[in-house]
């Protein structure tokens, strides 16, 4: 059999370090698989897709811009994906392209992993774009007993809580402003950075003052690159416990590859790669 092929869909992808993690995996599980990186604008997206179908690709990652819009040029949907209104991961069965997402187990399982189960749990999510939204809807399925939304633009906000109706118990959507924010900040038992403050290379912005965080709060930071936050360093000095974004990289990777392949991910290989690229970057 030929190669099989698998792509990755964004505007832009040269920084991503999904075709290391998967490439890695591939080679790692002797699957004759190859993962490549396509930067494909808004209106070149329905004719990657069909390029998709017509090259026989096993399958491909979805990023930014394109997970909502995606949606409408996929023949099938995994209902967890159509709740959240964002698909990242797309399996080709003989040109029936289905849609999933893995950022929102991935987020999951990166949280069990760690030691935190929402369920019951008070939790204020940092950002209202497409990874807040995956991190929302993972929060809220797992049972959460609060959920507040804050962002700086405070219409987004909205928009998301209202997505989330019915799903979860009342959702408050604020801005990032310390009148509002920080009383909920204060109750939470997980705080989750959904925004870009704090990745490189402006590793100095934090999404709120670590003041208002707590010992034995839980704080996750969505954004990996640096490893450790500014957010994250301040809080775990403050005595929380802390979780990066790595995590949620790499088991959305390992969900995506066994949709793809059927098989376990290799997610020693998958992770220890994705940590020394990222180390890696820093010290060039
Ligand atoms: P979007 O562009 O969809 O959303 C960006 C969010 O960040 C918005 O809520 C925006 O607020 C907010 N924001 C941007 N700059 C600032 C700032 N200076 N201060 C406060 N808020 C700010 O991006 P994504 O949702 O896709 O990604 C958000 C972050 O999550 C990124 O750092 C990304 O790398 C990371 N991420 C990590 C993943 C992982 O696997 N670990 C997966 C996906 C994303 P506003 O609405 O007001 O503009």
């Amino acid at each position: 059999a030929s190669t099989g092929l698998v792509a990755l869909l964004g505007y832009p992808v040269e920084h991503s370090l999904s075709p290391l993690m998967q490439n890695a995996a591939f080679a790692a599980t002797g699957l004759d698989l190859v993962y490549l990186a396509f930067a494909v604008t808004p209106s070149g997206l329905p004719a990657a897709l069909a390029g998709l179908k017509a090259l026989g690709f096993r399958g491909a990652n979805i990023t930014v811009p394109h997970k909502e819009a995606v949606i409408k040029y996929l023949d099938a949907i995994d209902p967890a994906a159509a709740r959240i209104g964002a698909v990242n991961t797309i399996v080709n069965n003989d040109g029936r392209l289905t849609g999933y997402n893995t950022d929102a187990s991935g987020f999951l399982r990166s949280l069990q992993e760690a030691g935190f189960n929402p369920a019951g749990k008070k939790a204020v999510i940092l950002g209202a774009g497409g990874a807040a939204r995956a991190v929302a809807f993972a929060v809220a399925g797992a049972g959460c007993a609060g959920l507040t939304i804050a962002n700086r633009t405070l219409e987004r906000a909205g928009h998301l809580a209202a997505a989330l109706a019915g799903l979860s118990p009342p959702v408050k959507a604020c801005t990032l402003e310390e009148e509002e924010l920080r009383p909920r900040v204060e109750e939470a038992d997980l705080v989750v950075n959904a925004t870009s403050a704090g990745m490189a290379p402006m590793e100095g912005a934090v999404p709120l003052p670590a003041a208002w965080l707590n010992a034995g709060q839980w704080v996750y930071d969505l954004v990996y690159n640096p490893l450790e936050t500014k957010l994250l360093r301040e809080a775990r000095q403050r005595g929380c416990r802390v979780i990066s974004g790595l995590g949620m990289l790499l088991y959305q990777g390992a969900a995506a590859f066994t949709l793809w392949t059927g098989k376990a991910a290799p997610v020693e290989v998958m992770g220890e790669v994705l940590r020394k690229a990222i180390q890696d970057s820093h010290a060039a």
